[in-house]
């Protein structure tokens, strides 16, 4: 049985400061959730954070979503590594697109041979950015919304 928490309680959380998992001394909750922790090592007030930053979440219900008035330091909150890699392809993308004119690009086609950095006009994925040569005969091109692995240089 775990003890439901409330304000002035214990609970192990991340500290900013210790850079460790430690006890804390509740100050504030939302719902059955610590927001604020006080650091029973060092003193600092800071929000909850039931674990390491980059730890994976054992899937614990949503995390608060209450509109705290944070008055403590930047938060350390940032996008995960999903998010991360979402918006790092994008930037690939939109570097080697942006100021590109119409006869910078080439229609995709199977049978055309390309090569790295080549840009690509698709008719269904839009406009792409050759990434990487692969093997047998495929080529990854990198599009707005993905990357795809497509054939090029068929003979046939
Ligand atoms: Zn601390």
């Amino acid at each position: 049985m775990i003890k439901p928490l409330r304000a002035g309680g214990e609970v192990d959380s991340w500290c900013t400061k210790c850079k460790l998992v430690l006890n804390h001394r509740v100050i504030a909750m939302v719902g059955a959730q610590p927001v604020r922790v006080e650091c029973s090592t060092c003193g600092s007030h800071h929000n909850f954070r039931a674990r390491a930053p980059g730890e994976k979440a054992p899937s614990t219900g949503a995390r608060s979503s209450a509109g705290s008035t944070s008055s403590g330091p930047r938060s350390v909150r940032g996008p995960t590594k999903a998010q991360q890699a979402v918006m790092d392809r994008e930037r690939t993308w939109e570097k080697a697109i942006a100021g590109k004119g119409v006869h910078d690009f080439r229609q995709y086609r199977v049978h055309e041979t390309f090569n790295e950095g080549d840009l690509i006009r698709h008719s269904k994925f839009g406009d792409g950015v050759v990434t990487r040569l692969l093997e047998g005969k495929k080529v990854e091109i990198l599009f707005k919304d993905d990357a795809r692995t497509l054939a090029h240089g068929l003979t046939d």
